[in-house]
């Protein structure tokens, strides 16, 4: 049986996430339109102009439709504690990713995949790609967890699992092995290129297999690349050539892309002009840039190495913005929060949430990269999912932590812990405030 249609408290929504199609006013300065929803079932039946009874349109909150993280690393997330890189280098990250790896098991990431997603769903997250560390004896414990955890949280937060191994392990009989383990689960290939680069053509054929691999089995790829300060942009100059010239067409992500921001301005955008005509997509990843890359002791950095968004969105690539680790050694804070990571990133990227591609980065950019049936535009007959803000302007989203209700498939989910009292505050619930006297 049906259940009664539902009208919604009227909200104010970027008309960039509203069916085009739709008769609406137009948006105000902010870009939003202040709409009534309703739906039913989970499903929305009506998308409607407010009609301006009760409140004020300026003071609805406002809404968007539920992000997604295109990165993630689940099976080490929360480690920092216990595994801390308190000097935030790479070798550092490195160093404490290795000793924390040689105890993982399957307990750990269950463990920590289930917190980590309890928090994505709870904050709004309706995707999470995450990668796994896939060479190794904790590889097999730790996909065998988070297939688990994938199947748990299916219709809630859909689950994207990618193996991560050096690049030359797809030149190897057992790379290929794992190619075809992983497209037989509907997984993703990945791997790490650079920097440091090998000498000669070692990278080259290792990429080249991968992506043959990629062909043959039918799986999308998702590199970690130029993670780094050095021979900027080398790694996606190698796949956009490599694309080109064997004429590849596989579905590829370039996550971090970080080094080809320190090309001069014309070679930058020749090169993004070469990643769009083979339709490589790029993940940015800025918090875990800024917190590991150009560090020098005893400098304040200058040198602040992420993915060239704006250049890379002028030439027609394809640019989502994740937040990678989350409080493990490569980097401390995070938790799986996109409303968390949109505020940073204005300060970050200058990424602009009231501008259109600024949104997109965080809504149906990474929904087509993820290759997501919903494409993150509110229509009749699609979705009943919003993140709906304790905020009734952009401004006011910045200049504070929204506090947020998520309502997924026409339902309302109890709202994020960390939007609750500090227990650490319980202790002082009742004292009294200082007389101003
Ligand atoms: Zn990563």
């Amino acid at each position: 049986m049906s259940e009664a249609v539902a009208v919604l408290p009227p909200l104010r929504i970027p008309r960039s996430l509203l069916d085009p199609r739709l008769a609406l006013p137009t948006p105000d300065a902010q870009g939003l339109v202040a709409v009534q929803l309703e739906q039913q079932d989970g499903t929305l039946r009506a998308i409607q102009p407010w009609p301006g009874v009760g409140p004020a349109a300026e003071d609805l909150p406002l809404a968007i439709t539920p992000p997604l993280e295109p990165h993630a690393h689940l099976d080490k997330a929360f480690s920092a504690a216990a595994f801390p890189n308190a000097e935030g280098t790479m070798a550092g990250a490195f160093a404490a990713n290795g000793r924390e790896a040689a105890e993982r098991s399957a307990a750990h990431v269950l463990e920590r995949g289930e917190r980590a997603l309890e928090m994505a769903w709870r904050h709004g997250l309706r995707a999470v790609r995450t990668h796994i560390d896939s060479l190794g004896p904790a590889a097999s414990p730790s996909w065998e967890a988070l297939e688990q955890l994938r199947r748990r949280w299916a219709g809630r937060v859909e689950l994207q699992l990618v193996a991560l191994v050096p690049l030359s392990h797809w030149l190897t009989a057992k790379g290929a092995q794992l190619a075809q383990q992983v497209a037989a689960s509907g997984a993703v290939l990945g791997g790490v290129l650079g920097p440091p680069f090998e000498a000669g053509p070692a990278d080259a054929a290792a990429l080249l297999a991968l992506l043959r691999l990629a062909e043959r089995f039918g799986c999308a790829i998702d590199l970690h690349i130029d993670e780094g300060v050095t021979q900027p942009g080398r790694g996606v100059r190698l796949v956009s050539r490599l694309m080109r010239e064997h004429r590849i067409a596989v579905p590829l992500i370039c996550s971090h892309a970080a080094s080809m921001a320190l090309l001069p301005d014309r070679a930058c955008r020749r090169l993004a002009e070469a990643m769009a005509e083979v339709e490589i997509g790029v993940v940015a990843l800025p918090p875990t840039n800024l917190w590991l890359l150009g560090r020098q002791p005893g400098r304040t950095p200058l040198l602040r190495a992420q993915a060239p968004i704006r250049q890379l969105q002028e030439a027609g690539v394809a640019v989502a913005i994740g937040a990678d680790n989350v409080r493990d050694p490569w980097y401390p804070a995070g938790g799986f929060d996109p409303i968390e990571l949109l505020r940073l990133s204005v300060l970050t990227s200058h990424v602009l949430p009231w501008e259109r591609q600024g949104l997109a980065a965080f809504t149906t950019v990474p929904s087509r990269l993820l290759g997501q049936a919903w494409d993150g535009v509110l229509r009749p007959g699609g979705p009943a999912d919003l993140v709906v803000l304790g905020a009734a302007s952009w401004e006011a989203l910045l200049a504070a932590s929204p506090q947020r209700r998520v309502l997924r498939s026409g339902r309302w989910l109890p709202p994020p812990a960390a939007e609750s009292p500090s227990p650490l505050l319980a202790p002082l619930r009742n004292a009294a405030p200082a007389d101003p006297g």
